[in-house]
């Protein structure tokens, strides 16, 4: 049955909580279907022991394998399985925040569906979260499963983040527990469209704790990350979190108009000696010089319209195709 509803209701409404479990899990998927079904088996299991009753909401990203047939026929056997599928690809975060709306627990936890983040680490999360803490943040112990230049690349994101955006995100991941509260706050008060959901997280405050876990390798399929898809996460966490770009832009104008006293003066004393032809490498350069910084400073106010352009537009984070679990509620949200 191809339902084809286009549904998007904005920031706020969640379905109508009927029986509500007390842990919901979210698993964002892009072409999992190798493994997505053992992920709900291993999580399921991992909650069965902890005594908890849960949901697993499986958002299907636009997966061009057969990622949702698998969450169907999962659902089919476990009434415990949900899933909705977008009608395209529309990124993680999105995926994140269809998961969180369509959440009913009191506790959501945001875990990849490739098993990169251990089940094994849930019991912590909830220990946390029944000591008290709103938003428990698993921390990735150590990269080793990263190749050389995945590595390097997110130390180069995590560190423009933490010196800009002034929230750490060393070896911060999206395997988070969050609270009820924590989840209200994130689905109703943010409303902004690009999103970045390890930084969200942190942002809102509340008691939050984090545990440490060590990454594991994939358990099928291959890492869904290009490089123009990392770097336009960080620009949109960048972005989203801070306007220090813009202040470096002043900086730099400020810079250049002392390089401009001092070459500027240099040039009327060369005048006032009589040799004013020389000189012509200087002003080369300094054009060349001043014309990359303006261009640079444009592109960095663009990229700042380009954002406010888009949260303008108000167009909806995702579209939901389909949905399976939902009962006679409407698909996600
Ligand atoms: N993912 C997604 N949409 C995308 C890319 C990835 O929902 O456009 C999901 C993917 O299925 C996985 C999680 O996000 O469950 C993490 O992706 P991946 O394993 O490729 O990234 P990494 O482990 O390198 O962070
Ligand atoms: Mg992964």
């Amino acid at each position: 049955m191809v339902l084809l509803e286009v549904l998007d209701t904005g920031p706020g409404k969640r379905p109508a909580a009927g029986e509500v479990p007390l842990v919901s899990v979210v698993l964002p998927a892009h072409n999992e279907g190798e493994g997505i079904r053992r992920a709900l088996e291993t999580i399921a299991g991992v909650l069965r022991a902890c005594g908890v009753t849960f949901e697993l909401i499986v958002v299907d990203d636009g997966s061009r394998d057969d990622t949702f047939a698998e969450v169907q026929e999962a659902a089919q056997r476990w009434a415990w399985v949900r899933g909705l599928r977008f009608s395209r690809n529309f990124g993680k975060e999105a995926a994140l925040l269809a998961g969180l709306r369509a959440a009913r627990g009191k506790a959501v936890i945001t875990i990849d569906a490739d098993l990169q983040h251990p089940p094994g680490v849930i019991p912590d999360l909830l220990r946390l979260w029944r000591d008290g803490a709103r938003v428990v943040h698993a921390v990735k112990r150590d990269r080793s499963t990263d190749t050389g230049t995945a590595r390097w690349r997110a130390r180069v994101f995590n560190g423009l983040l933490s010196r800009f955006g002034r929230i750490d995100l060393q070896n911060a991941s999206d395997f988070k527990l969050l609270d009820r509260t924590a989840v209200d706050v994130l689905i109703e008060r943010l409303p902004e469209r690009g999103r970045f959901y390890r930084g969200l997280a942190q942002w809102i405050g509340f008691a939050q704790a984090s545990v440490p876990f060590n990454v594991a390798p994939r358990a099928a399929g291959t890492g869904k990350w290009s490089l123009l898809g990392l770097i336009s996460l960080a620009t949109t966490a960048i972005l989203s979190f801070t306007s220090a770009p813009l202040r470096i832009v002043t900086l730099l104008g400020l810079v250049t108009l002392v390089f401009a006293a001092i070459v500027g003066t240099d040039a009327l004393i060369s005048w006032v000696l009589g040799n004013n032809a020389a000189g012509f490498l200087t002003l080369e350069f300094t054009m060349l010089i001043l014309g990359s910084f303006i261009m640079i400073s444009l592109g960095i106010v663009g990229e700042y319209i380009a954002k406010i352009y888009e949260e303008l537009k108000g167009r909806p984070t995702y579209l939901v195709e389909q949905s399976v679990g939902f009962d006679d509620e409407p698909p996600a949200v």
